[in-house]
């Protein structure tokens, strides 16, 4: 792919992520001409990233469209039950077998997901790979600039879009384990004041055995933990379970750290615009939440499936319109802002219910976690909201 001169593009796809790849893939499969403004610095994506993502059934109706799902079927481990505990006995269970699904969701590789979808846009018809934006400059060319950089987009901040960010003072610590007893396809999640942690089960190196963990902690403490020799962030973990369920490691067994730990700063972000004349925001660069609910790529994906569905819909009934004008950006805003404040409100005020260590609120919260988990239609409902984004 080069950089052809004076061709005219439908949309610029400007980022070099999952959610940008997605959309750059999508267009181009709905038969539009698309230019792909990646990064300089782009070579193959980072293998070496740690982090395992929960991906929903929306997300992976998405990458099986985009063919890309029965490769990375080899690279993810489903999902069939979830065990959340609270930090004074409240516990909730989610199972595929109730909530009549086939899996909750399924573990993925992000690595894997990365490299799949840029194997897949080298040979995609219709994709133009093309410089980065020079100063957040819209290219002339294309009637639609897509920017999917990210929680940090300079593109996003040039257009003067505010993006008001909240950072929980808390980081993700991302890594591989290893356990010696098998996951039996269960997701277990424990909110203990001020820790969130969960542990994802995975294929990788076992495939009956590996997780994925995601373990959300104060700055500081995640930057200690980062620099722990293996045996000691190993130790450091099986205190945090034991202290969060006690006798949770006897269904676990030994966890073995299989990666290097890396870490992520955490905050709740939203654009205060997501689209003008000619742009739009996609992804990360829209809205950031804390993963605690597994949800950001999630909301990026069905933002891209939203888009797609809203510029071919009015490709179809109003060609007079071209993908910039913001009457039709305006539709994919109105589908895409309600499900992406109802998640970030969602795992924020959990967040916040369990920052709190005092007596009363630890008691009322954990009633309210069983409570919920008594109650048959709102369980059913927080799951749908997550299965679809
Ligand atoms: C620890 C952790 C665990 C998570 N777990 C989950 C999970 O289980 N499930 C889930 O759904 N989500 C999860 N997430 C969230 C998920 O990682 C993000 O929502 C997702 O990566 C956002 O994708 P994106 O493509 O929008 O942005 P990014 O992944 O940030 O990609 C944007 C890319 O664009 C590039 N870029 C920036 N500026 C430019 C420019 N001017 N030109 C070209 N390129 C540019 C950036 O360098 C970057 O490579 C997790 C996040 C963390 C931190």
């Amino acid at each position: 792919m080069n950089q052809p001169s004076g061709k005219r593009f439908d949309v610029c796809v400007s980022g070099s992520g999952a959610v940008a790849m997605s959309l750059a893939l999508s267009l181009s499969a709905e038969g539009f001409e698309v230019a792909w403004a990646r990064a300089e610095a782009f070579t193959a994506p980072n293998s070496t990233d740690v982090r395992t993502y929960a991906l929903n059934a929306r997300a992976i109706a998405l990458l099986t469209r985009l063919k890309i799902w029965p490769a990375l079927q080899s690279h993810a481990a489903p999902v069939f039950d979830m065990q959340i505990r609270g930090d004074a006995g409240g516990a909730l269970h989610f199972s595929a077998w109730q909530q009549r699904v086939t899996e909750l969701a399924w573990i993925v590789d992000a690595g894997a997901l990365e490299r799949l979808l840029s194997d897949a846009l080298r040979f995609a018809p219709r994709v133009d790979v093309v410089a980065p934006l020079q100063g957040g400059q819209a290219p002339a060319n294309a009637a639609l600039l897509a920017i999917c950089e990210g929680k940090f987009s300079d593109t996003r901040q040039s257009l003067g879009v505010a993006f008001e960010r909240q950072p929980y003072g808390h980081w993700g610590v991302a890594a591989r384990l290893q356990a010696s007893r098998p996951h039996q396809g269960v997701a277990r999640q424990w909110f203990r004041s001020p820790d969130v942690m969960a542990l994802l089960p995975f294929n990788q190196p076992d495939p009956h055995a590996s997780y994925g963990l995601v373990w959300s902690v104060p700055q500081e403490r995640a930057q200690v933990l980062a620099g722990l020799p293996a045996a000691d962030f190993e130790l450091a973990l099986r205190e945090a379970i034991e202290a969060s369920e006690p006798g949770a490691l006897e269904h676990l067994g030994e966890l073995r750290l299989t990666s290097p730990v890396a870490s992520w700063p955490l905050a709740l972000a939203q654009a205060s615009r997501w689209s003008g004349p000619g742009w739009v925001l996609v992804g990360d660069a829209a809205h950031q939440v804390h993963p605690l609910a597994g949800q950001g790529l999630n909301l990026g994906l069905a933002d891209v499936d939203t888009l797609v569905n809203v510029l071919s819909e009015s490709r179809r009934l109003e060609p007079w319109r071209h993908a910039g004008d913001e009457r039709v950006l305006q539709r994919y805003v109105r589908r895409r802002e309600w499900p992406t404040r109802t998640m970030a409100n969602l795992t924020d005020g959990m967040l916040h219910l369990f920052a709190d260590s005092r007596g009363p609120l630890k008691d009322l919260r954990n009633a309210g976690m069983s409570l919920v988990e008594r109650l048959g239609p709102l369980k059913h409902w927080l799951v749908g909201r997550a299965l679809d984004a």
